[in-house]
């Protein structure tokens, strides 16, 4: 394995034409061969006659003699504001393993960026390659730590806004991350749209729900082989009994423990955790929906997220 990995840095190179073309026009291109890893910073302004509130950020390769499309980008600003006459500094990064990200911030390059500084990320993605090199998939309904967007262990900060694409209609939405761990919040997606609703458990009518719970609750890290079906079934239900009290969300949807985050648009699966109490106890992010807007529920700051006659 290790011969491997040592193989592959030596003769990290690009293998194709990379090039990326901003709103149709050639913006930045890299040789065949440019070794690896790729780290690029380059300032972009949009025309000052610029109509949309989206810019399309393609990658292209050549393949006998044709330009192909390898993977498009929208980007837009969190507010969608206005994009003509913004000036963008955008930073590329190639991997070893032709792994490719991209983020943007606004301003001209090497300006100072603080945490009022809004830092778009998007999601990565691996440049084909004619060798058959392994590849690096992200499955549909994958998490945003198999997305890459987070990493265990290490704190996502608050600036982050993050582009995504549907896995199923490919549309782009962006949303923010807050992380739930810290503060002992529990999250419920509805079951129809991408509103949720949060929950301290220090809420003491949650708590109280919570105590109703005769089996060792099921946490991030819990290992399944920790707990009997039984005692998985008796956490099931537990989380059943507490949805019953909360109030239905304003689409009309229920929110649920193990509801999916969903697209915006076709309303597939996101975040999909495919029924397993592990898999969304382990989710310590709550995806939050930024473009486009969900009015969002949050426990600590609305404390009638309980029905009425409870
Ligand atoms: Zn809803
Ligand atoms: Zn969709």
């Amino acid at each position: 394995m290790q011969d491997e990995l040592n193989s592959i840095e030596e003769n990290a190179v690009l293998d194709k034409t990379i090039s990326l073309k901003i709103n149709n026009k050639i913006f930045l291109a890299f040789e065949r061969k440019t070794p690896l890893s790729i780290s690029e910073a380059v300032q972009y302004t949009v025309d000052e006659d610029y109509q949309e509130k989206r810019l399309y950020l393609d990658f292209m390769t050549h393949e006998l003699g044709k330009e192909v499309l390898i993977k498009r980008y929208e980007f837009f600003l969190q507010n969608m504001e206005d994009l003509a006459g913004k000036t963008l500094s955008i930073y590329l990064d190639i991997n070893l393993y032709r792994v490719l990200f991209l983020t943007i911030t606004e301003g001209e390059l090497n300006q100072e960026v603080d945490y009022s500084t809004i830092i778009y990320r998007f999601d990565r993605f691996q440049i084909p390659s004619e060798k058959n090199d392994p590849v690096i998939e992200v499955e549909k309904g994958a998490t945003v730590f198999e997305r890459g967007f987070v990493i265990s262990g290490r704190v996502t900060p608050g600036n982050n806004r993050f582009i995504s694409s549907c896995d199923f209609c490919g549309k782009f939405f962006m949303f923010q991350m807050f992380h739930v761990g810290f503060s002992d919040v529990d999250y419920y997606y509805c079951d129809r749209c991408t509103n949720y609703l949060a929950v301290s458990i220090y809420d003491q009518k949650y708590n109280r729900l919570l105590d109703k719970l005769s089996a060792k609750r099921i946490s991030p890290f819990s290992q399944p082989y920790e707990f009997s079906d039984y005692d998985i079934q008796l956490n099931l239900e537990n989380y059943q009994l507490i949805e019953d009290h909360f109030v239905s969300c304003t689409c009309g949807g229920h929110f649920r423990y193990l509801a999916n985050c969903l697209c915006p648009y076709c309303k597939s699966p996101y975040v999909d955790f495919f029924n397993d109490i592990f898999r969304k106890a382990d989710q310590y992010y709550v995806v939050d929906m930024v473009v486009p807007k969900c009015e969002s529920f949050y426990g600590e700051k609305y404390w009638n997220v309980y029905k009425e006659d409870d």
